[in-house]
């Protein structure tokens, strides 16, 4: 299995990320995840990205082109794998390709996970509250669903355009939406 998983923050597409990457056995690559731990040991990369990530922006093509490369060059991606949060734009969609390309690993697909509006903003304010996280202030959420508006909205595209896109309901219990998906990989 190598696909990637496309929606809005808050979608849940983490959460459902995780469950497939423990049912699959494959690797679960959430490039958020990786900014956060390259801020929080403060490394180059993580002091380049906090400023936009702070700001709700997305980190520039090229820091995030030298993440991608570098996690997809590992070998435990071989197995397979579940991309979460990246690409986040076209120019990124197309790098990915040639990535891809190179280490023989093509995709799947790409599977959109659609939400409403409201029920996210209530579920990333409700996180912000668990978890802390500095990207979590109202401001910032409407920030990063506008920049998911403008950049990564037109991502489902690139793929629909090869006929590789599903969309499956992401509202709903975290089981029902993880049925919805399995069923959904099934036909990729
Ligand atoms: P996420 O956990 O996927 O919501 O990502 C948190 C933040 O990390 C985003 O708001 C961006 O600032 C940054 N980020 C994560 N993935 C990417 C990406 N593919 N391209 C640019 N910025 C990203």
């Amino acid at each position: 299995m190598r696909i990637i998983l496309l929606g809005p923050p808050g979608s849940g597409k983490g959460t459902q990320a995780a469950l497939l990457r423990d049912q699959h056995s494959v690797v679960h690559i959430s490039t958020g995840m990786l900014l956060r731990e390259a801020v929080k040991n403060q490394t180059e990369l993580g002091q380049q990205a906090q400023q936009f990530m702070d700001a709700g922006e997305l980190v520039p093509d090229s820091l995030m082109l030298g993440l991608i490369e570098q996690r997809l060059g590992q070998a435990d991606v071989t197995n397979g794998f579940i991309l979460d949060g990246y690409p986040r734009n076209l120019s990124q969609a197309e790098a990915l390709d040639t990535v891809l390309n190179r280490i023989g690993q093509p995709l799947d697909g790409a599977i959109a996970v659609t939400v409403d509006e409201t029920e996210v903003v209530e579920r990333l304010l409700n996180r912000a509250k668990q978890e802390g996280r500095s990207d979590d202030t109202e401001d910032v959420i409407r920030n990063r669903m506008r920049v998911y508006a403008e950049q990564t909205a037109p991502v489902a595209g690139y793929y629909d355009a090869r006929g590789q896109l599903r969309q499956v309901d992401g509202m709903g219990s975290i089981e029902t939406v993880q049925q919805r998906l399995v069923e959904t990989l099934g036909t990729l």
